[in-house]
C-alpha cells in the first residue's frame, strides 16, 4: 500500500487507519453489484452474498485460532465489549456476580462494568505496575467462589503495553472462570489463538487494522466451556440470534481482506515498524533531554510511542505540530472527554505529567523519510515550546 504522501504525516494509528487499497477493491462489488442480503437464501443474490460471508467468517476466525461459527459480526469493537459484558451479565442476571478487570482497560470496557455494577454486579479494578503491566497472579488472588470472569486487554491503546495473555489465560481457566481479551489493538499485530490462549471472548475491529470503520468481530466460545451471552440487539435472529440486523457484507468482506493481510504480513511489518519506532526514538532522545517513555520498554506493540516530554502541555505541542505531523495526546475517546488519561494515571504519572504526555503510532503507510521529518518538526517544537515556558515562568 503506497498512499500520496499527505500533510500533515498521520501517526496516529491507533487512533484509526486508512483502508488498504486491496481492502477497499475487494469491497467494491458489494456495494452494487453482488448487493445480496445473506439472510434472503431462496435466490441466488442472497445464496451469493451468505457463502461470501461464511468464507469472511472463516479468515477471521482462521486469525485467532477460532472456529466460524464462534465468530459474531458486530458494528465495531465498543459493540462486542458491550456484547460481551453486558450480554453475559444479563444472562447470569438471577446470580450473585463478581467480574475482574484492569484500570488501564479501554473505556468500552470499564464504562460497561460500571454500567452492570449499577445493575448489582461486584466488579474488582486491578492496578498495573508502573510499566502498565499486570502480574497474573494479580487475577488468581482476586478470584471468588461468584467470580463469573475476568476482562484483561491484550494491548493497549495508548502505551502499546502487551499483557501476559496466554498465562491469564491458563489462571482462569484453572479457576474456572471465564476469560475476556479486548484484542482491538493485538489482532493482526500480535499472535493470538483462542485456544493457546484460554481465551473465552475477544473483540476486535477492522478499523485500526486498515479496514473499514464500522465493522468488527466478537470471538465467543460455544463449546468447552459454552458462553451464553444475552443479545443486546433483538429482531431477526441474524448471528445465531447474538446480535440481529442485517449484516454489513461490504464492511465484512473488507475486514476479512484486512485481517488476511495483516496476518500474512504480521511479521516482516512489525519489524520494519519496529525499526521506525526506534529510530524516531532515538532523534527525540538525542535531542530532548528527559524525555520519558511510558508503559513497558519491551512488551510493547512495535508502533507505540507514550512519550513524557517535562516543560511542556502536550495539547500546545500538537497545535503547535498542526500542519506538519498528527499525533495524539492519548486515547481519541479520551482527547473527546477532555479528561487526563486513566491510562497514565494508573502509571503513576502526576496531572502535570499526563498533560505532558504524547502518543505516536507509527503504521503501515509510515516511511523512514517521514520519520525523520516528524522527529525535526517534534524536536524543533518541543525546544521553542520549552523555550516560551522558561521566559513566561514556566508550566502551572
Ligand atoms: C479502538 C478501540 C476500541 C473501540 O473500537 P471501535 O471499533 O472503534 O468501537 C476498543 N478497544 C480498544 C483497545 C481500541 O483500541
Amino acid at each position: 500500500m503506497r498512499h500520496q504522501p499527505r500533510t500533515p504525516i498521520y501517526l496516529d494509528f491507533q487512533a484509526t487507519t486508512p483502508v488498504d487499497e486491496r481492502v477497499l477493491s475487494a469491497m467494491l462489488p458489494y456495494f452494487s453489484t453482488n448487493y445480496g442480503n445473506p439472510a434472503s437464501r431462496e435466490h441466488l443474490y442472497g445464496r451469493e452474498a451468505h457463502l461470501t460471508v461464511e468464507s469472511a467468517r472463516e479468515k477471521i476466525g482462521s486469525a485467532i485460532g477460532a472456529k466460524p461459527q464462534d465468530i459474531c459480526f458486530t458494528s465495531g469493537a465498543t459493540e462486542s465489549i458491550n456484547l460481551a459484558i453486558k450480554g453475559l451479565f444479563f444472562n447470569n442476571y438471577e446470580k450473585d456476580q463478581h467480574y475482574i478487570t484492569v484500570l488501564t482497560e479501554h473505556r468500552a470496557v470499564l464504562d460497561s462494568f460500571r454500567m452492570i455494577e449499577s445493575d448489582g454486579a461486584k466488579v474488582t479494578y486491578l492496578p498495573v505496575d508502573n510499566q502498565g503491566m499486570i502480574d497474573p497472579q494479580q487475577i488468581a488472588a482476586a478470584i471468588r467462589p461468584e467470580t463469573i470472569m475476568a476482562s484483561v486487554m491484550a494491548a493497549n491503546n495508548e502505551i502499546g503495553v502487551i499483557q501476559p495473555i496466554k498465562e491469564i489465560g491458563a489462571v482462569c481457566r484453572t479457576h474456572n472462570i471465564l476469560f475476556m481479551t479486548d484484542a482491538t489493538q493485538a489482532f493482526g499485530k500480535i499472535k493470538l489463538n483462542v485456544q493457546e490462549m484460554n481465551i473465552d471472548l475477544l473483540t476486535c475491529s477492522a478499523h485500526k487494522i486498515y479496514g473499514p470503520k464500522g465493522i468488527g468481530a466478537l470471538y465467543c466460545r460455544r463449546s468447552m466451556p459454552r458462553v451464553q451471552l444475552r443479545p443486546i440487539i433483538s429482531g431477526g435472529g441474524h448471528e445465531r440470534g447474538l446480535r440481529s440486523g442485517t449484516l454489513n457484507v461490504p464492511g465484512i468482506i473488507g475486514f476479512a481482506r484486512a485481517a488476511e493481510i495483516a496476518v500474512k504480513g504480521m511479521n516482516a511489518e512489525q519489524t520494519r515498524i519496529l525499526k521506525l519506532r526506534n529510530m524516531l526514538h532515538e532523534i527525540l532522545n538525542k535531542s530532548i533531554p528527559d524525555i520519558r517513555l511510558n508503559g513497558h520498554s519491551e512488551r510493547r506493540l512495535a508502533g507505540n510511542l507514550n512519550l513524557t516530554i517535562p516543560g511542556i502541555e502536550s495539547e500546545a505541542l500538537i497545535i503547535a505540530l498542526n500542519e506538519t505531523v498528527a499525533v495524539s495526546s492519548g486515547s481519541a475517546c479520551t482527547t473527546a472527554a477532555i479528561e487526563p488519561s486513566h491510562v497514565l494515571r494508573a502509571l503513576g504519572l502526576s496531572d502535570t505529567e499526563i498533560h505532558s504526555s504524547i502518543r505516536i503510532a507509527i503504521g503501515r503507510p509510515t516511511t523512514k523519510e517521514e520519520i525523520e521529518i516528524a522527529g525535526k518538526s517534534i524536536i524543533a517544537e518541543t525546544k521553542r515550546l520549552q523555550e516560551l515556558c522558561l521566559n513566561t515562568g514556566g508550566v502551572n
